[in-house]
C-alpha cells in the first residue's frame, strides 16, 4: 500500500488496513528498521518527538535494469521505484552468443554500482530484456530468431553469478510495455504496447498486470497473417507476416523498389520528417497495415491506450496517422470510445525502466518482503 509514495501517519495505516494497531505498530517498526519506509518531512518535527509520517524510500536499495538488443544494451542503475539514477550504453552483438554479452552487461552494471558508490550488498535484483521469447518462469530465451546460441541458455544463473540475485528475464517489448505503464500510465488498467522498428512485438498490460500468456509468448504480432501480407517472405520462415510488409526493413524495400534509398531507419525517419512525400505515403501504409492487425486486438482486449513505440514511431506520426486511420475505422464505437493511440513518451527507457519495475514488483511484493523481514528478525534473535 506505501508503494504509491503517499506519507500516512500509523493511525492512518490502522484505519486504512483495518488491522490492530499494534498488528500495524510491529510491520511499521520492522519495515523501518529494513529501510523501506523512513520518516517523511523530518525537517517540520521539532521538540525531539518522532515525524509522524512515514512514506516508502526507494533509495533503501538500487536496481539493475538492462535492455538489450540486436546491437547495442542500455545498462541502467535505478532506485527501488524505477527512477534512473545513471546509466551506460554498449556497442554488442547480440549474435556473439550470451557469454559475452552477458559479461559486458554485468561489467556496465558493476561500473554503474561503483560509480554510484553502492555496495553490492544494496543491489536488490537484477532484471533484463531480450530481443526474442524468453520462457518468463525459467528466464531461458526460447528458439530466438536472432540470437544464436542463447535457446535455453540459463541468463539469470550466468548473472546471478557475476552480480548477485534475483535475477528476472523477460523479452524486451513486454518490459517496454511495462515501462511505459509504471512511468507514464499507471491508473490505466488494459494498455497495449506496440513496438514498430526492426521488427514488430507487443507487451499487453491486462487489469493493471503484464499479460505473458502461458508460457510468455503473449503479445507476439510481428508473426500473425498480415491481411495483405501476400507471400512476402518473412524472416522466421514464413510468408505474409505482419513484420515481413510494415517493419521498418519492409519499409525500405518499398522504398527501394521505387528508386528511393535510405541506409537505414534512422534515415528512413529523418525523409519523413522532412516531409517527402513518397516515404510519409509508404510509411502511414505501414501504419494501415498494423492497425488492421491492431483492429483485431482491440476487439479483443479493450485497452483504453495503445501505445506506438520503437524508431518507426518517431517518422512525424506517419505511422500514428495510418494505426488510427484503420483502428477507429474497424473497431466498434464502445470499443474506440476512450481508446487513446499515441506515441511513446518513455522512448528509448522504457526497456531499462520496465526491467527495473519487474525486479521492483517482485522484491516488493508481500510474499517477499515478509520473508526478508521474517530472515531479519530470526538473525536478530
Ligand atoms: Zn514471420
Amino acid at each position: 500500500m506505501m508503494l504509491d509514495g503517499v506519507p500516512r501517519t500509523r493511525a492512518e495505516l490502522v484505519q486504512l488496513t483495518g488491522l490492530a494497531r499494534s498488528t500495524v505498530g510491529a510491520r511499521v517498526d520492522a519495515l523501518l528498521s529494513a529501510g523501506l519506509l523512513a520518516p517523511f518531512g523530518e525537517a517540520a518535527s521539532t521538540g525531539g518527538r518522532p515525524p509522524a509520517r512515514l512514506a516508502f524510500n526507494p533509495g533503501a536499495g538500487v536496481v539493475v535494469g538492462a535492455d538489450v538488443g540486436a546491437t547495442h544494451a542500455l545498462v541502467a542503475l535505478t532506485d527501488l521505484s524505477g527512477g534512473v539514477l545513471s546509466e551506460r550504453k554498449l556497442a554488442i552483438d547480440v549474435a556473439d552468443g550470451p557469454g559475452p554479452v552477458l559479461d559486458a552487461v554485468a561489467a556496465a552494471a558493476r561500473a554503474l554500482m561503483d560509480a554510484e558508490g553502492r555496495d553490492r550488498s544494496e543491489l536488490a535484483g537484477v532484471g533484463i530484456g531480450l530481443p526474442g521469447p524468453v520462457e518468463h518462469s525459467t528466464g531461458r530465451p526460447i528458439l530466438p530468431p536472432i540470437m544464436p546460441g542463447w535457446d535455453t541458455y540459463d541468463v539469470p544463473g550466468h548473472l546471478q553469478g557475476q552480480l548477485g540475485g534475483p535475477v528476472l528475464v523477460d523479452n524486451d517489448v513486454n518490459l517496454m510495455a511495462l515501462g511505459e505503464h509504471a512511468t507514464i500510465y499507471p491508473a490505466v488498467e488494459h494498455l497495449l504496447y506496440i513496438k514498430v522498428a526492426t521488427g514488430i512485438g507487443a507487451g499487453i498490460v491486462s487489469g493493471g498486470r503484464l499479460h505473458r500468456g502461458a508460457q510468455g509468448a503473449a503479445g507476439d504480432l510481428g508473426h500473425v497473417a498480415a491481411p495483405n501480407g501476400g507471400d512476402a517472405p518473412c524472416s522466421c520462415g514464413n510468408r505474409g507476416c505482419l513484420e515481413a510488409v510494415a517493419s521498418g526493413p519492409a519499409v525500405l524495400r518499398t522504398l527501394a523498389a521505387s528508386g528511393i534509398a535510405a541506409p537505414d531507419l534512422l534515415a528512413l525517419v529523418d525523409l519523413a520528417k522532412q516531409g517527402d512525400l513518397e516515404v510519409a505515403a509508404t510509411v502511414r501504409e505501414a501504419g494501415r497495415e498494423i492497425g488492421r492487425v491492431l483492429a483485431t486486438c482491440v476487439s479483443l482486449l479493450n485497452p483504453s491506450v495503445i501505445v506506438v513505440g520503437g524508431v518507426m514511431s518517431t517518422a512525424a506520426e506517419h505511422l500514428l496517422a495510418g494505426i488510427r486511420e484503420i483502428v477507429y475505422g474497424r473497431s466498434l464505437p464502445l470499443a474506440t470510445g476512450g481508446l487513446q493511440i499515441v506515441a511513446s513518451r518513455t522512448g528509448g527507457h522504457a526497456g531499462v525502466i520496465g526491467a527495473a519495475t519487474m525486479v521492483t514488483q517482485y522484491v516488493l511484493s508481500a510474499d517477499q518482503v515478509e520473508g526478508r523481514l521474517a530472515v531479519g528478525s530470526a538473525t536478530a534473535v
